[in-house]
């Protein structure tokens, strides 16, 4: 398995990347105009590119993408960043290894956050690229520093976790594996969303789990 880094991108990389990533949410369903938000960290620096506020998917192209510090000044003049940028910056600050972030509205996963219902261990994908069950944090309003750090707290060793009332963020070392740990969320919450209509939902059982958690530990864990 090969990871791409992003220490010699330019910052014609970094917009690139982010307006990809946003793509691939926007066609996965994932997000609708002017919601969620897709980022990328500058390597060894505390600053992020990030989707601008009122972002439409469609038309986005790299001169809308915000390039901002870590504390929210502009560093880049066209659009205005995504108003959760905190909630990255806050998983950027605490996970050395997470390169992007990407934070979604996507409705199955949604409906979890509604009834307060984690995600099991359904799949050994579930451990590889997501190191374990997905959570859901208590509410804190949109926008908000607080949002941001307790969803990282929540998210514990993995790379993901469900907002009460709000929808989903990821992180991830690369830009592919971070869309598709966003997809992975949702695909798995529509699944165990099905699977409780037609019985006993089992997850994959505990002493498989170790050899697993060791293939994210060496390539996908972000901490
Ligand atoms: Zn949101």
């Amino acid at each position: 398995m090969k990871l791409q880094k992003n220490s010699q991108m330019t910052e014609n990389d970094y917009r690139a990347a982010v307006v990809r990533g946003a793509q691939d949410i926007f066609k996965g369903h994932l997000v609708e105009f002017g919601e969620g938000n897709v980022s990328m960290r500058v390597a060894d620096q505390d600053e992020l590119f990030i989707t601008p506020t009122q972002n439409d998917y469609q038309s986005l192209t790299s001169k809308d993408i915000v390039h901002i510090k870590f504390d929210g000044t502009l560093l880049s003049k066209e659009r205005k960043p995504s108003s959760e940028y905190r909630l990255h910056v806050a998983i950027y600050q605490q996970r050395p290894k997470a390169t992007c972030v990407i934070h979604t509205h996507s409705i199955y996963a949604s409906m979890l956050s509604l009834v307060k219902q984690s995600i099991p261990i359904l799949f050994e994908e579930a451990l590889i690229f997501l190191g374990g069950e997905i959570q859901v944090a208590d509410y804190v309003e949109a926008g908000t520093e607080q949002l941001g750090i307790q969803a990282e707290h929540y998210m514990g060793e993995t790379n993901g976790i469900i907002m009460e009332n709000h929808g989903v963020v990821v992180c991830g070392r690369t830009m592919q594996y971070t869309v598709k740990n966003a997809m992975l969320i949702e695909k798995m919450a529509k699944i165990y969303w099905g699977a409780k209509h037609l019985g006993n939902v089992h997850s994959v059982d505990k002493k498989y789990w170790d050899k697993f958690l060791k293939i994210h530990k060496g390539f996908f864990s972000t901490y």
